[in-house]
Parts: C-alpha cells; sequence; structure tokens
C-alpha cells in the first residue's frame, strides 16, 4: 500500500523533508516485514532504475518527521510481530541528511529496528551520529570499475566504496546489493573484483544478487521518459548461479 499527503513547497531540515510516498514491504528492504520511506531525489541516473518518480527532490511532498511517526505508529505492532522495522529508502536518502537522521533517530528511540537503503554516493553525508542510529546499512555497489560504474549510473563509483571502508571500521551491520544486469556488470572481472573488495569488510553480512527486471518500464512511460534497458533481458538462471558461485568463492554469502 502507499499512503500519501497533500502536496506542499519542498524544502528539507531536520524535521521536515521531501518523501513522495511510504509502502509495507517484504523482502530486500531489510529483516522481515518494513515500513519503507521513499525519499525524494537522486544524484544518480541508473540504467535500470525502478523509481524514476524519486529522481527529482521538487516532485516530491514536503512531510514531517512527526506525520511519519504517526504513520509509522499505526504499523509498529504489525511489523515488531513481523520481525520487522523501518527502512529509509529513495531516491537517496542521503540528500537529505538532517530528515533521514531524525527519523533514524526516532525510530530508533521507539526500539524499532533501523535500516538505510543507499548507494552510498553520498556517505560523507552521514555523520557517525546518524550511522550510530542505523542498525542496518543496504549498500548498492553497482559495479567496481569505475567506467562500467559511470555508464550504469552516471556517478563515480569512488564515495560508494570510501563508505563501504566506512562502515566496516564502523563496524555497521551491512547488507550489499549487486543489481545483476546482462551485458553491463555481467562479466567474471566485474564480479570478482566486487567479490575480493566485499570479502575485505567483516560488517557485510551476506551480498543480495538482485537479477535485473524491466517492471519499472510502465513508470518511465507514465513519466514520458524513455526506458534505457528496455531490451536488456533479465539475467537467465545460469548467468544468476554463475554469479553467486563467485561471490561464494571468495568466501562471501550471497543469496
Ligand atoms: S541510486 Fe537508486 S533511486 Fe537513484 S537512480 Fe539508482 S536505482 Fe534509482
Amino acid at each position: 500500500m502507499t499512503t500519501q499527503t497533500r502536496a506542499r513547497p519542498c524544502e528539507t531540515d531536520n524535521s521536515t523533508g521531501a518523501v513522495p510516498s511510504w509502502d509495507i514491504s517484504t523482502g530486500v528492504d531489510g529483516p522481515g516485514t518494513r515500513f519503507v520511506v521513499f525519499t525524494g531525489g537522486c544524484p544518480l541516473r541508473c540504467l535500470y532504475c525502478q523509481n524514476p518518480e524519486t529522481w527529482r527532490m521538487r516532485d516530491s511532498r514536503r512531510v514531517t518527521v512527526d506525520e511519519l511517526m504517526t504513520e509509522i505508529g499505526k504499523y509498529r505492532r504489525f511489523i515488531e510481530v513481523a520481525g520487522g522495522g523501518v527502512t529509509i529508502s529513495g531516491g537517496e536518502p542521503l540528500l537529505q541528511p538532517a530528515f533521514t537522521g531524525e527519523l533514524l533517530h526516532r525510530c530508533r528511540r521507539l526500539g524499532l529496528h533501523t535500516a538505510l537503503d543507499t548507494s552510498g554516493n553520498l556517505g560523507d553525508r552521514a555523520t557517525d551520529t546518524l550511522l550510530a542510529d542505523t542498525d542496518l546499512v543496504l549498500l548498492d555497489i553497482k559495479a567496481w570499475d569505475p567506467r562500467t560504474y559511470r555508464a550504469l549510473t552516471g556517478g563515480d563509483v569512488a564515495p560508494t566504496l570510501r563508505f563501504a571502508r566506512r562502515l566496516a571500521d564502523l563496524g555497521r551491520s551491512t547488507w550489499v546489493r549487486y543489481v545483476l544486469v546482462p551485458g553491463h556488470n555481467d562479466g567474471d572481472d566485474e564480479v570478482d573484483a566486487v567479490a575480493s573488495f566485499v570479502a575485505t569488510l567483516p560488517n557485510v553480512e551476506h551480498v543480495d544478487v538482485l537479477p535485473f527486471h524491466r517492471l519499472g518500464a510502465p513508470k518511465y512511460e507514465r513519466l514520458g521518459i524513455p526506458f534505457p534497458l528496455a531490451d536488456t533481458p533479465p539475467p537467465s538462471a545460469e548467468l544468476l548461479e554463475h554469479v553467486h558461485t563467485r561471490f561464494r568463492a571468495h568466501g562471501v554469502k550471497s543469496r
């Protein structure tokens, strides 16, 4: 379900943020059933992005932390019983670090499990306090080679790798996510490089290898944006298993 609030001008501080929507989900957004807050704005433009409606902060509504906490409160008992928590996703939540930090802090104070879903591109904006209020980081490492990363996302891979190392130094629990896109980041060299890097991060519990899919294509159509991977097939079961095998060969748990 996605609940919406009325539109207001969009500015963000620690008490208000740009939030296109929120939702309840079970799966890759952290353990158990999650209340997921989608924040607005993202510096990257991943070719496979499933949430292009979150790209521009100005397209989002302005929502207060209090309003969101009221909403979260309605589901609190349900997500606790389901072993879940709250995930701040996007877009890119670290584009609004004060707002995201306050939200994580308030959830933590309620005793809710907290997760931050990020590309790490703006990891330098996450304060140690924000990370201390984060039980789990879901970190997308979208590729290793800087050219592959830039072609896939439009951005620079270095900040993500720097953030990954910092999370390890801080000992923050992390799940790495690797969206497998045939013809882009499915080469053995690419996968092996990510795997050998992750193998040096003792805080990473596992890697989620997520097969690219085209389910977001209708959103692009609605927004009048060409979907760049319209002709790219999802990875085959064999390719997916092959990539799992390569991660595991480096001692990295993958699923
Ligand atoms: S980082 Fe996430 S929200 Fe931003 S473009 Fe990539 S997939 Fe989309």
